[in-house]
């Protein structure tokens, strides 16, 4: 349905009420926000701050995410979007070249694109599509039923602050690492699950800034202890004269608190002065967040709330990629709250909306469970190193299985063996026993 037939249609809804209401408009939000109104579901998107706006980001962008980009209508021909061809590995002074796979469904590139911009694209989008965009709206907490199911939030909004109160009989959290929503409805991060913290900067680097590839560092050693950095760093390139560099680690106790600030002193000095990564061409503050991983926060569905992107802890414990899978989730979460509207109100309805964490598990629940392994077994004790050993980057089949396990790249349809290989790796992984926490 065009998006004038579907605000016709609402128009006597009010402004504070919904079919739907997106908590956050980061590109979890925004995505979700997208596919509702797409599918003709009046849904109210809040955003507690206003576009453009900074958020604390490596900006790059795989191949699997351009995939999610091009389906939304993003023109990522327009001017401010770098390309990549792949990416560049290096540790113990060898470094190897991972161009992306141009077998499967996804693009043949990636891209980078600051925050900055990426957000305020893709909730324009949304917008266009037919979402009701609402900024300056910070939802503070859910406002629920006598039974405790949610049926909207409280809010405030504007530069004064004015309490307000918006209703929908579906809620979808996508208030990112903070998961405000999900925590005041009683769900709680799986303490098990990885929680990383990575850092940011951005320097002005004529030498780097059109760099073709992602540029990845695994030998990087902890300023207090001088063992491996459980994480990596990166160099990414913008094409706007600009690097975003940074780095980020997993927590353990072999480690204890990781300095990442002294850590990135320490690795810049080894760079070479001409690729000016250097405190004189830093062009923001070194800035630091939170990375929630591998589905650390569940049940994703409960009581009429959805939880998609970093509310639900959906970055992967591979690689810290956190955008696509914050995407995609947000289509998932659209499509089955899309069908579920369809359903009468009670049970029937009820039961097609926890078809989202089924969902979410079918596609991603043994990747996630197998990463969450390799990254408490392996990357969070020793880094990157033992998977970038000198064998493995001396044969390139190795390379590029590790490097589709890294970024999930392998389960678009695709002929290619090394897709079969890390899929046939991947579906070994017993499946997940869900469990229904509430039948409400
Ligand atoms: C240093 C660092 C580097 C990273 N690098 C990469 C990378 O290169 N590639 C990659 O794919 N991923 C990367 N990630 C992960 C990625 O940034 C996140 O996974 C991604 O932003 C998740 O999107 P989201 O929409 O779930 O949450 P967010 O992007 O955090 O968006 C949440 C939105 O909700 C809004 N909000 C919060 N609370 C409220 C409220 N109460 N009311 C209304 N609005 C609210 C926020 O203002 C924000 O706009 C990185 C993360 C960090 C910290």
């Amino acid at each position: 349905m065009p998006p004038t037939e579907r605000s016709h249609e609402f128009a006597d809804v009010g402004d504070s009420e919904a079919q739907v209401i997106v908590v956050g408009a980061g590109p979890a939000g925004s995505t979700a926000a997208l596919y509702l109104a797409r599918a003709g579901v009046d849904v109210l998107l809040l955003e507690k701050g206003t576009f453009p706006r900074d958020k604390v980001c490596g900006d790059g962008l795989t191949p699997r995410a351009v995939h999610q980009l091009v389906r939304m209508g993003v023109d990522i021909d327009a001017p401010g979007w770098q390309r990549t061809k792949g990416m560049r590995w290096i540790c113990d002074g060898r470094q190897v070249h991972i161009d992306w796979p141009r077998s499967g469904s996804h693009p043949d590139f990636g891209l980078t694109r600051s925050r900055h911009d990426f957000d305020d694209i893709l909730a324009r989008q949304a917008v266009a599509a037919g979402a009701r965009l609402r900024l300056d709206t910070k939802a503070t907490g859910p406002l629920t039923d006598r039974g405790g199911r949610i049926v909207g939030v409280c809010a405030i909004t504007g530069a004064d602050k004015q309490p307000q109160t918006y209703r929908a009989p579906v809620v979808i959290a996508a208030d990112g690492a903070s998961a405000r929503t999900a925590l005041a409805m009683g769900l709680e991060r799986d303490r098990s699950r990885p929680m990383a913290t990575a850092a940011r900067r951005y320097y002005r680097s004529g030498v780097r800034t059109n760099d073709p590839y992602l540029e990845l560092w695994a030998d990087l050693l902890c300023s207090r202890t001088g063992r491996d950095l459980p994480g990596y760093g990166w160099i990414f390139p913008l094409g706007d004269g600009r690097v975003n560099v940074g780095l980020g680690a997993l927590p353990h106790r072999r480690h204890g608190a990781v300095d990442l600030r002294a850590t990135m002193d320490e690795w810049l000095l080894r760079l070479p002065p001409d690729w000016g990564l250097r405190e004189e061409n830093a062009d923001s503050p070194l800035r630091s967040a939170a990375l929630p991983m591998g589905f650390n926060r569940r049940p994703q569905y409960h009581r009429g709330l959805l939880l998609i992107g970093d509310s639900a802890g959906m970055i992967s414990p591979w690689s810290g990629e956190g955008i696509v899978q914050a995407m995609e989730a947000g289509e998932v979460a659209a499509e089955t709250v899309a069908l579920a509207l369809h359903r009468p109100g009670g049970t029937p309805r009820e039961q097609a909306l926890h078809q989202y964490q089924r969902e979410v598990n079918r596609r991603w629940g043994r990747y996630y469970r197998l990463g969450n392994s390799v990254a408490d077994l392996v990357l969070a004790r020793y880094g990157y190193r033992p998977l970038l050993n000198r064998h493995v980057m001396a044969t390139p089949a190795l390379v590029r299985t590790l490097a589709r396990l890294l970024t999930h790249g392998s389960d678009a349809p695709s002929d290619d063996l090394i897709d079969t290989a890390v899929r046939t790796l991947v579906r070994m992984v017993p499946a997940q026993v869900q469990r229904t926490r509430s039948k409400r």
